[in-house]
């Protein structure tokens, strides 16, 4: 089977999937593929937070755009605009919530910080050890399980190409463009976009590119259905807490905290000592949860570059392919970058700057 497209998009995340559609809209031919089901990776795993007061500040006008998108994806994506406090219990974590959230507060983000009393009012159910809590009615959540689901309808609607099951094993560049080898046959495309989330530097090691991408493996669990506790997405000043319960009374609680296994080994190990402290904490934020039996926890694998900050841009050395990915926050941040990107490929300005993947890594 050989096809010529426009563009060949090598991973069917939220990155991938909003900048085919982005492009298709602005008149390109893309097919997406994956190696699996689209949205298997990152995004359909991860914890579903859409929250501007844990994104870094160089990022806050990405994520403030993002949010727009994700209120206009809505119910399909379980989209939930709740408010979102976020929590000190210590002096120490009281100063860094003040600086960090007054940098935020100063990008733009409306975060405000609460007494304790309007806290308790709006949140009985948290701890009464709270020093100091911040406030953004712009936070919430989606539901990442759904993400596949929604970007497969969407490229349908806009007839877009998409093949799962399909991992690009080599990349051949020549006159023409690109030959991609995959497990249903060649496929060929004057340019490329790989989009390929934690598997990112494997990939553009095809067209013999060194990217920097390191994996994280995150963990989030799910608890058994409960009571309702709490209506809105709590955080804390560390970072190291998400938690929001869900319409079904189940709570999710994520936190960044870290399992075990590499990306080329497939699904990632759950591991105790880790989820412990993490729902220890979760706990200690809301007590009631003490009674909660966790049902499931799970890893997924997101990436990053040694300076934290996005890979989006025209892939260092290699004419026509370029890199999308390592967002921290990717999946707030992405549908919104997936269009900057898509924009970027068609050949006009981009709304904000994009992040070039041939930077020095290590100035910040
Ligand atoms: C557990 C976890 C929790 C998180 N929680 C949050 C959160 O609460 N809020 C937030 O904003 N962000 C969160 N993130 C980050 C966010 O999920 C990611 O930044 C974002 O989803 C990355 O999207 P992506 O499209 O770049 O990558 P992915 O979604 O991983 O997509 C990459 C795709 O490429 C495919 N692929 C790889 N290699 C090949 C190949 N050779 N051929 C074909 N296909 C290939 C993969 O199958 C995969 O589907 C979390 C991440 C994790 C892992």
């Amino acid at each position: 089977m050989t096809d010529h497209y426009d563009i060949a998009i090598i991973g069917g995340g939220i990155m991938g999937c909003a900048s085919a559609l982005q492009m298709a809209a602005g008149g390109m031919r893309p097919i997406v593929l994956d190696q699996g089901d689209l949205g298997q990776g990152a995004s359909g795993v991860n914890a579903g937070t859409l929250s501007l007061q844990i994104k870094r500040v160089k990022l806050m006008p990405y994520a403030l755009r993002g949010h727009h998108e994700w209120e206009a994806m809505g119910d399909a994506v379980g989209f939930r605009k709740t408010g979102g406090y976020t929590l000190a219990f210590t002096e120490r974590e009281v100063e860094l919530l003040h600086e960090r959230q007054k940098l935020k507060a100063e990008a733009g983000a409306p975060i405000t910080f609460v007494s304790n009393n309007a806290l308790r009012a709006a949140e009985p159910n948290l701890t009464h050890k709270v020093l100091a809590a911040s406030y953004c009615p712009e936070d919430g959540y989606a539901n990442s399980s759904l993400t596949g689901q929604y970007f497969r309808g969407r490229l349908q609607d806009a007839v877009v190409p998409y093949r799962e099951g399909c991992p690009v094993t080599a990349v051949a560049r020549n006159a023409q463009g690109f030959e991609l080898t995959t497990a249903q046959g060649s496929i060929w495309a004057t340019r490329l976009l790989l989009a390929a989330g934690a598997w990112l530097k494997p990939v553009a090691a095809m067209l013999g590119v060194d990217l920097p991408v390191n994996a994280r493996i995150n963990t989030v669990s799910v608890t058994e259905r409960m009571l309702p506790l709490t209506s809105t997405v709590i955080g804390h000043a560390t970072g190291l807490l998400t938690m929001k319960q869900k319409a079904n009374g189940t709570v999710l609680v994520g936190g960044g905290w870290q399992g075990r296994g590499t990306p080329q080994e497939g699904r990632g190990e759950v591991m105790a000592e880790t989820v412990k402290p993490n729902m220890a904490l979760a706990q200690f934020a809301l007590p009631a949860l003490a009674k909660a039996r966790v049902l499931r926890s799970w890893t997924g694998f997101e990436a990053n570059v040694p300076d934290f900050y996005p890979l989006a841009g025209a892939l260092p050395g290699v004419e026509d392919a370029f890199v999308l990915g390592c967002v921290r926050g990717g999946y707030t941040i992405g549908p919104y970058i997936g269009k900057l990107m898509g924009d970027f490929i068609l050949g006009r300005e981009p709304d904000l700057p994009l992040f070039d993947p041939g930077r020095d890594f290590h100035e910040d």
